[in-house]
């Protein structure tokens, strides 16, 4: 359990953060999953949702959305669609987001809306939402 982790969040624009970290918690597409010193190498692809890292018993959030994540002893690497920092949400742009997927949503009998489209947007937008309420509460 000593030592730390390099976190490393990079989306295609730039690279979002490099940080020494305790521990990393991320959305897989297979479920929530929780990253320590020494953990054992793996790949998995993410989902949209909330990434969470500890650093001096700190817990930081980022909204991010699908991508994949590579797991080594001691390293994480993110490679995010999408990668957001609560500050740097437009919280009125992501609650209108989740509006719109969800009027599609309740569209589903009409076969011109992409359902699983609209169900990825919105949760985009709830990720947002979360990570934004993190910064407040
Ligand atoms: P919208 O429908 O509002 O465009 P979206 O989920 O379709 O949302 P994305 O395709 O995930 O948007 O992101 C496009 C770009 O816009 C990315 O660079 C992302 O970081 C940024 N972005 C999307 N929504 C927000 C938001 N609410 N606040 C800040 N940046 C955002």
């Amino acid at each position: 359990m000593d030592g730390k982790l390099t976190l490393e969040v990079v989306v295609p624009q730039r690279k979002l953060l490099r940080e020494e970290v305790d521990s990393v918690t991320a959305p897989g597409a297979m479920g929530c999953f929780g990253v320590l010193p020494g953990h054992t190498p793996f790949l998995t692809a993410l989902e949209a949702g909330e990434l969470s890292y500890r650093i001096n018993g700190d817990t930081r959030y980022l909204a991010t959305s699908g991508g994949y994540a590579e797991v080594g002893p001691d390293t994480v690497t993110i490679l995010a669609e999408t990668a957001e920092p609560a500050h740097e949400i437009d919280l009125e742009r992501a609650q209108q987001a989740k509006e719109r997927a969800e009027e599609r949503l309740r569209q589903r009998d009409d076969e011109e809306i992409d359902f699983s489209r609209a169900q990825v947007a919105l949760q985009r937008a709830l990720a947002r939402i979360q990570v934004t309420a993190r910064s407040t509460s």
